[in-house]
């Protein structure tokens, strides 16, 4: 599937017609393709700081926006641009930045709308490095913050200030799994004239499409599920072309979180596999969440498919399906976690997600443990909640691994 000519923006490759009936899955395959020089099947890695013009009435055509083409990997590249329309016909958006990390994705969008003076509204449960953006980098700069639980819509309105122009949230989030209401949130955004970003990391467009719901902003961490082998940090943000437009030629520009080409060309390559990918995680994690529920030794399983959870509602309307990372309260205490993560034999004992293998990690002594006990108390995060991304592997061998485990 390849375009033949070549639309400058991700916007005008979306309205291709050649793409109007194709499935997520297919677009994830052959979604932003262009067709190149050679025929090669696979984008060409074009690892390139700069781009020759042909004459200088050309580079000055190129930097007074008159003639489409690159000019310099900070604003522009090829094998970049291939990412950037896939993810945008994925979303659903007019248009889409790779960054260097999802925490460039996050900073570039936050920083996108938001100036001295301005307020912020974002979810408490929320990446932990997002949220030091917000209350200490963000604060250093001028922004304020009100930190509200998300489950509690008229406190959402509440925080709302005469200053805020975000609304920020992640779903599902962790360390328990929590989903929020996204139609419920865009409701609040319109109203009080609001910027809605969503970071998507835990679903990616293939399980849940926020912009379809109303929201303005999608970010991701392509680090976790996009790229899907666990060799690349990168980041994506989509959106409309007015916003992505700030997002690319101010904010990346001048702050330059972008992403390596290279980087863009490896989660090119994962996301071919995206979709069957996707199916195996949720699978194998549906299947492992019913084997810890079943288990006396575990005392509570926390997984949005599971008909006791709070986000079990969403399936269907919100979320296709559950995504590949659940977390589990052990019946003990911490030094019976702990123990029972060091007999773990398969599962490998890592933070991240999203990668073929499965990753377990321990809130409490690891991403959490700058906390202090009472904050983590107050945050539900237990001395023995574990935390697991369900990889690719045969279920067997992973139940198998964690039975033995929990003698
Ligand atoms: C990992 C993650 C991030 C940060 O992404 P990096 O690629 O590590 O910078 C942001 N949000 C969520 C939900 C994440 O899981």
């Amino acid at each position: 599937m390849e375009s033949k000519t070549l639309p400058s923006s991700a916007a005008e490759h979306a309205e291709l017609p050649v793409y109007n009936k194709l499935h997520a899955s297919t677009l994830a395959i052959h979604g932003g393709h262009q067709a190149n020089e050679h025929g090669a099947l696979v984008t060409p890695l074009h690892q390139s700081a700069t781009f020759a013009f042909d004459n200088a009435e050309q580079g000055g055509a190129r930097f007074a926006g008159d003639q489409p083409g690159y000019i310099y990997t900070r604003l522009g590249n090829p094998t970049t641009a291939e990412l950037e329309r896939k993810m945008a016909l994925l979303e659903g958006a007019e248009d889409a930045a790779a960054t260097a990390s999802g925490m460039a994705a996050v900073s570039s969008a936050l920083l996108t709308h938001l100036q001295a003076g301005d307020h912020i509204v974002a979810s408490n449960a929320i990446y932990g490095c997002s949220f030091a953006l917000i209350t200490t980098q963000l604060n250093r700069l001028g922004i304020r913050s009100t930190l509200v639980d998300f489950n509690n819509m008229p406190a959402v309105t509440a925080a709302i200030e005469p200053t805020t122009k975000v609304i920020f949230c992640e779903t599902p989030v962790n360390p328990h799994l929590d989903v929020f209401d996204i139609r419920a949130i865009v409701a609040i955004a319109k109203q009080y004239d609001l910027v809605s970003i969503v970071d998507n990391t835990f679903m990616t467009p293939l399980l849940q499409q926020p912009l379809a719901l109303g929201v303005d902003m999608v970010i991701h961490s392509a680090t976790k599920y996009l790229n899907g082998h666990g060799d690349v940090i990168a980041g994506i943000v989509c959106g409309n072309r007015e916003h992505m437009t700030r997002l690319k030629y101010e904010i990346l520009k001048d702050f330059g979180g972008v992403i390596s080409p290279h980087d863009a060309w490896l989660i090119l390559r994962g996301m071919k596999t995206l979709d069957v990918r996707l199916q195996r995680h949720c699978d194998n994690a549906e299947q492992l969440a019913q084997y810890l529920q079943a288990n006396q030794a575990i005392a509570k399983v926390f997984y949005p498919a599971l008909s006791s959870h709070q986000g079990h509602r969403f399936i269907g309307r919100q979320m296709k399906r559950a995504g590949g990372v659940l977390a589990f309260e052990l019946i003990g205490d911490l030094q019976h976690a702990i123990d029972f993560v060091n007999r773990l034999t398969l599962l490998t004992i890592a933070v991240s997600l999203g990668d073929a293998e499965t990753l377990i990690q321990h809130p409490a002594s690891m991403t959490h443990s700058p906390y202090t006990p009472q904050a983590r108390a107050e945050a539900g995060i237990s001395d023995n909640l574990l935390r697991i991304s369900v990889g690719l592997e045969d279920i067997n061998d992973i139940i198998a691994d964690i039975e033995q485990a929990l003698v």
